[in-house]
């Protein structure tokens, strides 16, 4: 594979599919097994895996020993209680999940969740061992209003308050601009890497320019086979969250086997 400008940072790309609502444990277990035997010689990337609650099961024994990592969609965050229909992250532990999502577009604006629940979460999260994928991005129209380095700045330093610099190393942040996600319209490359570089500034003034350049940002929004190389090719794009095309095995795997 060519080399880039990225990896001379050692940030080592990951790529995660977020698989929503969909599926069900036959069709999870079918796809889950596809995956592992298709990244059997992928060696240089973490791949990821996130179903909904109900498969989690299912695919963590298709995936177990293999390269591919399980997360789940969201949690509570709470270590237990009466919090009917809410999942924690020592339940999550226990699958064995190893990452989360948190503060995806669909948790903020579908359910409403707050930066403080967001915050909450992620701390949550981080305490009791889960690495977490912390969620950012703008609406359509706070895009148009010149407002998305607005709102990812506010998104991040309230995602991660109360965060130690020490537990950023269990820390991942995806740009997702609201606008991009299941639509089919992508930022181009050159967009999403100039947020993601506002992004690392961002982290720089809250932690250190080293944590900073050393945490992965992903782009996600619409990746696809046809999109993802021009996008990975990016210097601060460090790995995609997919959702859609994370769905089949045909399309995933050649997101993950991206070439730049
Ligand atoms: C997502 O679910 O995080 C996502 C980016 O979805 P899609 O790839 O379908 O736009």
């Amino acid at each position: 594979m060519p080399r880039k400008e990225r990896e001379v940072t050692m940030r080592r790309p990951l790529m995660a599919g977020n698989w929503k609502m969909f599926l069900d444990i036959p069709g999870a277990g079918k796809l889950a097994e596809e995956l592992v035997s298709g990244t059997k010689n992928v060696t240089d990337r973490d791949i990821l895996v996130c179903p909904s609650f109900p498969l989690l099961s299912r695919v963590a024994q298709a995936v177990e020993g293999s390269a591919v990592q399980l997360g789940a969609q969201n949690l509570y965050y709470e270590e237990s209680g009466v919090f009917t229909g809410e999942v924690s992250a020592a339940m999550l532990r226990s699958v064995p999940c190893s990452y989360v999502i948190v503060g995806h577009s669909e948790r903020r604006h579908v359910f409403g969740e707050s930066d403080e629940l967001v915050g909450k979460k992620v701390a949550s999260a981080l305490k009791q061992g889960l690495r977490v994928i912390l969620c950012v991005g703008e609406l359509l129209e706070e895009r148009e209003e010149g407002n998305t380095k607005r709102v990812v700045k506010r998104q991040i330093e309230r995602g991660l308050d109360g965060v130690e610099e020490a537990a950023l190393e269990d820390v991942v942040v995806a740009y997702e601009p609201v606008w991009a996600i299941g639509t089919g319209k992508t930022a181009t490359p050159k967009d999403a890497d100039n947020v993601h570089a506002y992004i690392r500034t961002v982290l720089s003034t809250k932690f250190s320019k080293t944590a900073a350049s050393e945490m992965r940002i992903l782009y996600g929004g619409s990746v696809k086979p046809e999109n993802v190389d021009g996008l990975m090719a990016k210097a601060n794009i460090d790995g995609a969250l997919v959702g859609g095309a994370s769905l089949k095995s045909e399309s995933f795997l050649r997101i993950i086997k991206f070439e730049t």
